[in-house]
């Protein structure tokens, strides 16, 4: 930090002119420095599940004899294996966004088909709580982007709206036009993030409450995955939260995406 690295290179000499190159290689070192913290990371996160997994199995051995305990046991294995499995998902889903050219072929994208896609996985889970899931109209909103992608951003949000609601409150998705910008704001009545927790929560594998996290089911990627998503649209995603009373998400998005600066795909800290 603080220090600018900086490689020369003479890259054309003739009798009258000398060209020199000079690379800023600090963001290269940095972006190592990433890499290598989210290797340690995911080796960190990987062995928990599997820890539970290898231990569950060994248990389940000795209770043979035992078949409501045996039951039990593999239902918890059922749980861990599903964990494991999102985790792994999740993982090769950030690590694809973080390549060059992640987007891929930008189509035109209509919102209507994005909000309907997202919430349709949070229904069971919002039902089984009383949650009631409103999703506002997009008055036929369009932006240029990758539907796929989109739909996995606001599905995350729309999924931790769920999650961390209490019974019987309301989770609504709304879209709104500002400007060059599309906004998408996912609203809940949950538990809500006190701001220093807001600061964090897009960090990689961040969670407020691993046991509630682990509960619900979380990986703590969620949110960074949909910080990916939303800077390489050219956009942005922002949470306003009070601490018992609910959260707000807003997905920001152009709606003709600008090329990031300096070279695409360059993974940020978080
Ligand atoms: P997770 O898989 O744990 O939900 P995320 O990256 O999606 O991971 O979210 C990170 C953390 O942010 C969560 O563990 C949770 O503590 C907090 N969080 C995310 N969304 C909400 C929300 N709508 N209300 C309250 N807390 C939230």
């Amino acid at each position: 930090p603080g220090v600018l690295l900086v490689q020369i290179r003479v890259a054309y000499v003739s009798a009258r002119h000398v060209v020199v190159l000079a690379e800023d290689r600090t963001q290269a070192r940095r972006l190592e420095a990433i890499r290598r913290d989210f290797v340690v990371n995911v080796s960190h996160e990987l062995k928990t599940p599997v820890g539970a997994l290898s231990l569950l199995a060994e248990t389940v051995q000795d209770a043979a004899d035992d078949p409501e305990a045996v039951r039990r046991f593999a239902g918890r294995m059922q749980a861990e294996a599903q964990r494991l499995s999102a985790l792994v998902q999740e993982i090769i889903e950030l690590s694809r966004l973080q390549v060059a050219g992640a987007l891929g072929t930008l189509t035109l994208v209509d919102l209507d088909g994005v909000l309907a896609e997202a919430v349709d996985r949070a229904g069971t889970t919002a039902a089984a709580k009383r949650v009631r899931l409103e999703i506002g109209g997009t008055h036929g909103l369009e932006v240029f982007g990758n539907h796929d992608l989109l739909v996995t951003a606001v599905r995350n949000l729309v999924d931790n709206a769920v999650a961390y609601s209490g019974e019987a409150t309301r989770v609504g998705v709304g879209v709104r036009e500002s400007g060059d910008f599309v906004e998408i704001a996912v609203v809940d009545q949950g538990v809500g993030i006190s701001p220093s927790d807001q600061e964090r929560v897009f960090e990689r594998f961040y969670r407020v409450d691993r046991a509630r996290s682990r509960e619900t089911g979380g990986t703590g990627l969620g949110l960074s995955i949909v910080k990916h998503v939303a800077a390489d649209h050219g956009g942005d995603v922002t949470v306003w939260s009070q601490p018992g009373r609910g959260s707000t998400f807003t997905l920001r998005l152009p709606r003709v995406p600008v090329p990031p600066p300096g070279p695409i795909g360059i993974p940020t800290t978080t």
